[in-house]
This record gives C-alpha cells, sequence and structure tokens, in this order.
C-alpha cells in the first residue's frame, strides 16, 4: 500500500528524512500538499510566498517521475479521503514545532491512528530536536549563550542526497490545479513586485548558500548590521517553508570556519538563534501569544489597532527615517534587514508604547520569511517580555542608530521617495504597491516625527518606572 508523504514545511527532495525514509520502504509513494487550516490562515505576502513554493516542489517532483497532489480543505478530512482513495495505510511528515501546528498535529495522529493508520513523524527542519538540548540541571535553556555553548561542538548529521526517483501508485489520485487556489490573493500588481524579490525554490536556496559561503561569510560580522550591504545569506525565506534544511547551512558554516573564515562562526551562532527560537515555542508555546514573562501583562501598552500612531506605523510615514525605511522595505520585498526588525520593534513597543502582538501581526502579514517562532521571540525580545530578552529600558535611538548603520543614507534614500528629486525605483514601487485609502504620494512632503527619539524614550522610561511589577 502507498505512503503519503505530506508535505508541509519542508518543501525540498535533498536532506529530507521522511521523503527519504518513504522512497526507501519500497512502497509506493504519494507526495501530497494540503491548502489546510494553517494555510488558510497565512498572512498575505506568506501566503503568496508559499505558492511559489509549492509550484516549485511541484516540478521537482515530476523530475522524479512522481507528482505533487495538491487538495484543499481540513488536513484531517483530506488525509481521510485520499487514505480511502488510494489505499494507503501510512502517513509520513516532518515535525513543525510552533504551537498551532503542534497541537494541529497531536490531535490529527491521534484520529489517524483510532482509523488504524500508521503515522510517522521525521526530523529535519531544525539542527537539534528541543527535548535534545537541556541545561546541566535539566530543563531547558531560556538563555541564549549557554545553549549556544552547549549545542556548538554536537554533531550534526551529514546530508542526505535528494532520491534519484519518487516510484508512486499506478493509479494518481485527483489534483488540485494550484492556479484555482489564487494563493497571491487580492495583491495583483503588488504580488507581481514581491515576487521580484522572492528566490523561490531548493536549487535557488542551494545556489544563495553557496554564493554567500564564497562572497560575504568572511565579512559577516561587520557587514551583517548594515542595512544598505547585502551582507547576510537571505536564507530565512528559504528556511522558513523548507526549501533548505538548516544542516546544510550549518555544515557550509562549518566548512569555511574550517577553512579559516572565522566570521562564519557569527553565522553558526544565528543558526542557532533560529533553535532557540523553536525550542522556547516548543516548551513555552505561549510565547507566540502572550507574554513570555507574565509579569508585563499589566503594563500600559496601547492595544488599539486604529490608533494613529500605529497606522503610521505600519505605512511608513512615522518621520523616523529608519523606521520607515524599514516599514518600506518590507512592504516592497517580504524583507527587513533585521537591524531594522530591531529598530521599528523598538520604536513600537517603546516610543509608541504600543504593543508587541500589533507588531507581530503585522509582520505575520507582510513577511514573506514569516516564522511563526522567530517571529515571537523577535518581538518578545525587542519589547523586554520575551526570554533573554534586551530590558525594555535599553531603547534604540532610531536617529543615532541610523549615523552609526547608514552614515551615508544609502539605505534611507533607496527607500523613501518623498524630497528626493529622483527617487529611486524601490522608493517609487512603494507607491505602486501601497492601498489607495492610505493616501500617500511620492511627492508628498516627509511628515516631521510622530513622535521624536527623546521624547519617546523619555515616556518608555517613565512607564517602565511606574510599572506596578
Ligand atoms: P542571516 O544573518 O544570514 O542569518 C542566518 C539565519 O539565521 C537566518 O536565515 C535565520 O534563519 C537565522 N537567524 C538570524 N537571526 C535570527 C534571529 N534573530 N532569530 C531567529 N533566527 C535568526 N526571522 C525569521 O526567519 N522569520 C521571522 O518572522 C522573523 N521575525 C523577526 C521579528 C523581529 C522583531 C526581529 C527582531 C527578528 C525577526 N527575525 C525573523 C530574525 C531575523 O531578523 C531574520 O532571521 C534575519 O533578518 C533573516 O535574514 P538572513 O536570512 O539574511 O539572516
Amino acid at each position: 500500500s502507498p505512503i503519503l508523504m505530506w508535505f508541509r514545511r519542508d518543501l525540498r527532495l535533498g536532506d529530507h528524512e521522511a521523503l527519504t525514509a518513504a522512497c526507501r520502504s519500497g512502497h509506493p509513494v504519494i507526495p501530497v500538499f494540503i491548502h489546510d487550516e494553517i494555510v488558510e490562515s497565512l498572512g498575505a505576502a506568506p501566503k503568496m510566498r508559499l505558492g511559489l513554493s509549492v509550484s516549485d516542489l511541484g516540478k521537482r517532483i515530476s523530475e522524479k517521475g512522481a507528482r505533487l497532489v495538491l487538495r484543499r480543505g481540513k488536513a484531517i478530512d483530506v488525509l481521510r479521503d485520499l487514505i480511502s482513495e488510494t489505499g494507503a495505510e501510512t502517513v509520513y511528515w516532518s515535525r513543525l514545532y510552533d504551537p498551532e501546528t503542534r497541537e494541529r498535529d497531536t490531535s490529527l495522529k491521534s484520529a489517524l491512528k483510532d482509523d488504524g493508520i500508521s503515522v510517522e513523524s521525521f526530523g529535519g527542519h531544525v539542527l537539534f530536536e528541543p527535548w535534545t538540548v537541556e541545561t546541566k540541571t535539566g530543563g531547558f535553556y531560556k538563555v541564549y549563550t549557554p545553549m549556544w555553548k552547549s549545542v556548538r561542538d554536537r554533531d550534526v548529521p551529514n546530508d542526505l542526497s535528494a532520491p534519484s526517483k519518487i516510484d508512486g501508485p499506478e493509479n494518481w489520485p485527483d489534483s488540485d490545479d494550484l492556479a484555482t487556489w489564487d494563493m497571491a490573493g487580492p495583491m495583483q500588481r503588488g504580488a507581481e513586485i514581491l515576487t521580484s524579490y522572492c528566490t523561490v525554490g531548493e536549487e535557488a536556496a542551494s545556489d544563495r548558500l553557496g554564493a554567500f559561503v564564497a562572497h560575504r561569510i568572511a565579512d559577516y560580522a561587520k557587514n551583517r548590521d548594515l542595512p544598505a550591504v547585502d551582507g547576510t545569506s537571505g536564507l530565512s525565506e528559504n528556511l522558513t517553508y523548507g526549501e533548505i534544511s538548516p544542516r546544510r547551512c550549518w555544515h557550509a558554516g562549518m566548512r569555511a570556519l574550517h577553512d579559516g573564515k572565522s566570521d562564519a562562526e557569527v553565522f553558526l551562532k544565528e543558526l542557532v538563534w533560529r533553535e532557540f527560537a523553536y525550542h522556547l515555542a516548543y516548551h513555552t508555546p505561549r510565547i507566540t501569544t502572550d507574554n513570555w514573562r507574565e509579569d508585563w501583562d499589566s503594563f500600559p501598552w496601547k492595544t488599539d489597532e486604529r490608533l494613529s500612531e500605529v497606522k503610521a506605523w505600519k505605512q511608513g510615514r512615522t518621520g523616523i527615517k529608519f523606521v520607515d525605511a524599514a516599514m518600506r522595505e518590507m512592504y516592497v520585498t517580504g524583507t527587513m534587514h533585521n537591524r531594522g526588525r530591531m529598530i521599528v520593534a523598538s520604536y513600537l513597543t517603546k516610543h509608541l508604547m504600543c504593543h508587541w502582538k500589533i507588531g507581530l501581526n503585522w509582520f505575520a502579514d507582510c513577511l514573506i520569511d514569516w516564522d511563526p517562532c522567530s517571529n515571537a521571540m523577535g518581538w518578545q525580545w525587542s519589547a523586554g517580555s520575551g526570554p533573554d530578552a534586551t530590558p525594555y529600558f535599553r531603547v534604540f535611538n532610531p536617529v543615532t542608530q541610523l549615523d552609526k548603520f547608514d552614515k551615508d543614507r544609502t539605505y534611507t534614500n533607496r527607500w523613501i521617495a518623498e524630497g528626493q528629486s529622483d527617487p529611486s525605483e524601490t522608493a517609487r514601487a512603494y507607491f505602486e504597491m501601497i492601498p489607495q485609502r492610505w493616501k500617500m504620494a511620492a511627492d508628498d512632503a516627509y511628515p516631521d516625527p510622530i513622535v521624536g527619539p527623546d521624547e519617546g524614550r523619555q515616556q518608555a522610561l517613565d512607564a517602565y518606572e511606574n510599572r506596578d511589577f
């Protein structure tokens, strides 16, 4: 009987434990992707980007002599339909660690088992399973640096190569046509521009890793902080859909380190920040929805999305150039430089005193590298409510940060059209994408700061001083 190989955020063929096991089993393999309840709830940019990835995976699977069966509906219903249509007795998938998926998978697994179906989940989305990394006294790491020290010398299994062919069943079940899913939704022209910034699929991800290691990893420690410089790997977009495995990235980093490129260690450390995010979400699922430190529940953050300062923040017209440039970069490209993420998050939660969840949700709508665990950790880290977080009283000054990290204003000029006689294509693209109801034009005057750096800092510090915990 066939095995249903259910692809989710593991949209690759190489270094894929579950697929390799399915192909080695001797049973026919039916690769499946489901537009399920979790896909349904994705934000606009990640959903569009996921559609591109599914399309690429479908092509790669057909090159291996098989098909990617596409179905839409609640995962349990679709799997049961496929089981009865194909006679499959086994379902394989790669494990995910965000609370929403875990909860769904747990109940799905027990429902299928009750039906007499064998379900097997595999690793591969993280380097180290969350239950395998423990402090000396037991329990998970709540602080990053000791976790890094405990894993840096661990053996990480070597890459599994992609199967040379995938043997499917004699009769294939019906498949939806991906185009009918309309993954780009109402984005239209926006989707076209956003797509031009995407680097999609397994082969492109692998090339990206290769180029990064060959040309940029040697200066990564210095350049990774400069938003105008293409100094980082850009791999978060691929890692989040599993177009490349973290293990391949790890081994590439290790090889570079052994070749004498000492900055590669900083890259390896970043990969472990990703692990830290997954491990935290696994052990404390509330990190994706609630203050990780519960005492922050009483902090007087503003929660009303309709506030004018929230709108200004989302629209990139706070009058603070670093913030606005970064927000526009995200709107156009679906990614934002890490320095930008820290600055805009600090500005929203400290200068504007708005709840981090407002930012978390906006990022979930706009980021093509949206990741439920890294996003939650990033927001709670920035807001001060998370584990190993930057203290709330450490308020980034978005003006001095600009002098430090974008001295010649290359980055802000790239994204802010107002005030420039001949704005760059990127700065103009923003105005092509935003909704008309925002009533913004490239030749508007650039706004004055809605909350200035010093004023906002003082407000935030006062609120912190007067907190009741
Ligand atoms: P590189 O610098 O090349 O780093 C290599 C890889 O390490 C990245 O691809 C990523 O997988 C991982 N990594 C690097 N920094 C972090 C970090 N701080 N936390 C977790 N993993 C990290 N990252 C996401 O992948 N998805 C998100 O939704 C996300 N939201 C964020 C929200 C906020 C408020 C903040 C402050 C950070 C967020 N990050 C998120 C982390 C980080 O900004 C991105 O991973 C990074 O900018 C991606 O660029 P890169 O691939 O070029 O990274």
